[in-house]
């Protein structure tokens, strides 16, 4: 049998403005009209062609149904969760939920390297772009013509992998590579009646309305423009710092909780608010399709969603049902609520009694994991949930527990913590947020490779030595205001998407780095858009400061062409004597105030625009608050821009060189 190609690089031919002179880039959002470059983001030696990569991710798609037993409409669904950066990963996740897990940095890696391929039959747009706007158009429509996307989508994707490759003219040719015969075994096998799939028809080769003619690029802005003009909807949690506070109340007020303790809890707060999201997103992608997220990250997450009145609500709902056994979403530390749900019950089995909680076959059963950890708890426990905006959250001050001793630790009488047993009164919800953060920190470690083993000395490598708390500056003025019209609010959905993509690969190398001991360096994020670092002690030549310089490099490197350049505010704080965690994050978080207060002092003479604040509605223009010079910050010198404006240099304070 022979493969027809041609009809997708017909129907590409002569469609206006292509991308480069080789027609291969995209344009780079993050730059004035440059190009991007497709071989930063994918090596074809170290990674091998995409579309194996791709058939690999169809394969072990971690599901009851294999791929090729689904309908043309699931297919779909797969094939371009793993264009947009949505495919389904080891243990059902998302890469954005693990986003420094190896696995999702690869996968996110080869959605950038589609958003910086022009598109055959969009050239106007990123091959990501376009197949994003495709799959939501027919979405909006009710999936009419799946099997004329699925062919479309796949080979618009052949074409695309092919460019990227090879020269044009090898991709001109009409015959199918390995690759290309291998993905379409993957999506459709070769059992009879799925030859048409193997067969191009080139008038076929288009995007089909649903009465069957073509669907033109304004056709489609347009349609998509309706629908997401009044349809945007955007979930962020708030107050998360206040509530991690909350929640580890009992450090403040002096109990003597082991270190590890009260680390667990830490993090296990910041996971919980990470799982929140690994959640909606699961929701969003299953209800909605990948292509009607807009934005994912930074903390908040926004899509789009047509006529559906109650959106708030339903998704409010999904959140607080989070913890509970679901079978279409698992939990990502479902393991760990099943155990403690058990083994709470155990230790409180006067209280949850055994005729009452528990099933036929002996386990807890539905009633206990909602009375334990179901909506109403939820809804209780999880900090405020802001819908499109909305302002004017305030956390409850009262404990979440009055009886629980970690809620509530003036009830504690002072016994030591030492074993889980000794816990004496406390809350479902503490021992889960204890658990799931002690799985945290044995999962961030888990899949470093890199980094130094000789000299590992195990009592080291379970002691914090030091902290850095960074944030980002003006954001807001980073990825822009301007949403309308159409171009500018996907020039935006681009800016977010490649941001998160290569923020978190950035990240990822630095947690896996040959220059510290092994599994020595420790990331979480505790607010949406700021970053805590922890290094474990063994690293005489290694420091924070050296670890921030090169996330500075890195930051700067990927985002070269962009006028203003990324840069941060950070503190860091080391341990002079025995402080607890707490005391050394919080000094952190005041000294990375303090580098803040000085980047906007030295923005406001080298480039005040990064430090005006524009209110929409007064029509003002303001300068920013806490504006202050501070002596004894260090600004991070890149050798590498040597003609850098000195408001996008990095800053740095460094809290033991104040006490010196
Ligand atoms: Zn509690």
């Amino acid at each position: 049998m022979e493969y027809n190609l041609q009809g997708v690089f017909v129907v590409a031919a002569g469609r206006g403005p292509v991308a480069d002179s080789d027609n291969i880039a995209a344009t780079d959002p993050w730059s004035n009209g440059k190009f991007c470059t497709p071989e930063d983001h994918w090596n074809l030696d170290d990674d091998g062609c995409p579309l194996l990569y791709i058939s690999e991710l169809l394969l072990n798609w971690p599901d009851n149904t294999p791929t090729v037993d689904l309908d043309v409409e699931g297919k779909i669904e797969r094939l371009v969760g793993i264009i947009l950066g949505y495919p389904k990963i080891s243990r059902g996740m998302y890469p954005l939920d693990w986003p420094t897990h190896p696995e999702s940095v690869k996968a996110l890696r080869l959605s950038l390297l589609f958003d910086s391929i022009s598109c055959d039959m969009f050239p106007e747009w990123s091959f990501r772009t376009s197949i994003s706007n495709i799959h939501q158009v027919y979405w909006l429509d009710g999936k009419h013509h799946s099997k004329n996307k699925c062919k479309t989508i796949t080979y618009l994707l052949f074409k695309v992998v092919r460019k990227f490759k090879t020269n044009i003219e090898e991709s001109n040719k009409s015959n199918l590579a390995k690759e290309e015969i291998i993905l379409l075994s993957r999506l459709h096998s070769s059992s009879n009646n799925s030859r048409s799939f193997w067969e191009m028809d080139e008038t076929n080769l288009v995007i089909k309305n649903p009465h069957g003619s073509e669907y033109t690029i304004e056709d489609i802005k347009s349609k998509i423009d309706d629908v997401v003009k009044d349809n945007d909807h955007e979930f962020k949690i708030t107050k998360i710092h206040d509530w991690i506070k909350k929640m580890t109340l009992i450090d403040t007020v002096q109990y003597p909780l082991p270190e590890s303790v009260r680390h667990n809890m830490i993090s296990g707060c910041s996971v919980i608010i990470e799982s929140i999201f690994a959640n909606l997103r699961n929701t969003i992608v299953t209800t909605f399709g990948a292509s009607s997220i807009l934005t994912d990250g930074g903390g908040r997450i926004r899509f789009y969603a047509e006529h559906d009145k109650n959106i708030e609500d339903k998704i409010k709902k999904s959140i607080y049902n989070t913890f509970l056994i679901n079978n279409e979403v698992t939990h990502p530390f479902n393991n760990i609520i099943m155990e403690n749900v058990e083994m709470y019950r155990d230790k409180y089995h006067t209280k949850y009694k055994d005729e009452l909680y528990k099933n036929k076959r002996g386990m807890p059963n539905t009633e206990l994991f909602s009375k334990l950890i179901g909506e109403d708890v939820a809804k209780d426990l999880l900090p405020p949930i802001s819908y499109n905006k909305s302002n004017n959250f305030e956390l409850s001050k009262k404990p979440f527990d009055p009886s629980c001793h970690l809620c509530n630790p003036v009830a504690w009488n002072g016994e030591p913590w030492e074993k889980y047993a000794d816990w004496g009164q406390h809350c479902f919800a503490h021992k889960l947020i204890f658990e799931i953060g002690k799985s945290a920190k044995k999962r961030d470690i888990s899949w470093r490779k890199k980094g130094k083993y000789v000299d590992l000395k195990v009592d080291e490598m379970f002691q914090i030595e030091a902290i850095a708390v960074m944030d980002l500056n003006s954001l807001g003025i980073m990825f822009g205001g301007k949403e309308e019209p159409f171009e500018y609010r996907m020039l935006k959905i681009r800016k977010s998407f490649r941001f998160n993509a290569q923020w978190w690969k950035i990240i990822s190398d630095i947690l896996d780095n040959n220059e510290l001991k092994f599994g020595s360096l420790t990331a979480w994020v505790a607010a949406g858009d700021d970053l805590t670092l922890a290094l474990r002690k063994g690293n005489e030549k290694y420091d924070l400061i050296m670890v921030l310089q090169e996330i500075d490099e890195k930051l700067k490197w990927a985002f070269k062409d962009n006028d203003i350049k990324f840069s941060f505010g950070a503190g860091v704080a080391r341990k002079q004597n025995k402080e607890p965690i707490l005391s050394l994050i919080k000094q952190a978080q005041s000294a990375e105030k303090k580098a803040k207060r000085h980047w906007k002092y030295r923005a406001s003479i080298y480039d005040k625009q990064l430090v005006i604040v524009h209110d929409f509605e007064t029509k003002e223009k303001k300068i920013k608050e806490n504006i202050e010079e501070i002596v004894g910050c260090t600004v991070l010198d890149n050798s590498c821009y040597s003609d850098m404006n000195e408001a996008h240099k990095s800053i740095v304070y460094n809290l033991e060189v104040e006490e010196e």
